[in-house]
């Protein structure tokens, strides 16, 4: 993919986030303080209003993407606007200066975000949190790096959902969510599915074409 349909796919994610608001609002109600819907749109419809304007002009696909991330920092707020907004600062500054974006590129997108928010949040695998998607996301991304990425979304768009359903059977290190201990089991973290759903959408779109 060139930095043009890059820019295509990242806008109908972001139109397709926006519209899951209330799937993500519902789940952060059951295990937080029911913000996480908002905070995504709020970040999302920013992410709209940038790629549709023609002055944004990136150099190239890394900067694509950490202007991304930028923009969700600023716009979002609350802990998920720091987190995946680094994911996206840090993954895009890891492919600085590409003008392709393969199987390669994402996976070292995902696998250098994902080192950039255990940095950032400490978050491991198993803590109930947006990690759980993304850190498997990221572990299949990197066994797929050769096949072309219309091959490799599905099965890590599927990696990433996996990851997301696993939270369910977890207590959570973090946030409000800590405070629910057990009553937490049986419910999924709202930032594992947002990270799945991007993952999702980023694939629905690329089948596409
Ligand atoms: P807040 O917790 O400020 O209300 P949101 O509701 O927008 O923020 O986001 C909550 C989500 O942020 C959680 O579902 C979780 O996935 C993610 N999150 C929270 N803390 C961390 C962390 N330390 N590392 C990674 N992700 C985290
Ligand atoms: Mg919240």
């Amino acid at each position: 993919m060139n930095l043009s349909q890059v820019r295509k796919m990242m806008l109908f994610t972001a139109e397709k986030m926006v519209e899951s608001e209330p799937t993500l609002t519902s789940l952060d109600q059951i295990v937080g303080d029911g913000d996480h819907g908002i905070g995504m749109k709020r970040g999302f419809a920013a992410i709209i209003v940038l790629l549709q304007d023609e002055k944004f002009q990136p150099t190239n696909i890394g900067d694509f993407f950490i202007q991304i991330g930028t923009k969700l920092m600023t716009s979002m707020g609350g802990a998920s606007g720091a987190i995946f907004g680094t994911l996206f600062r840090a993954g895009g500054k890891s492919i600085t200066g590409i003008t392709e974006f393969d199987s390669s590129a994402l996976s070292t997108l995902l696998n250098e975000g994902w080192q950039a928010v255990y940095q950032r949040g400490n978050a491991k695998p198993g803590d109930k949190t947006m990690v759980d998607a993304l850190a498997a996301s990221a572990t299949t991304a990197s066994l797929l790096t050769t096949l072309k990425l219309k091959d490799t979304l599905p099965k890590i768009a599927q990696s990433a959902m996996e990851g997301a359903e696993k939270t369910k059977q977890m207590i959570a290190v973090f946030g409000r969510t800590k405070n629910l201990g057990e009553r937490a089991i049986g419910h999924m973290d709202p930032g594992s599915v947002s990270m799945a759903y991007i993952l999702k959408f980023m694939n629905e779109y690329i089948q596409t074409q």
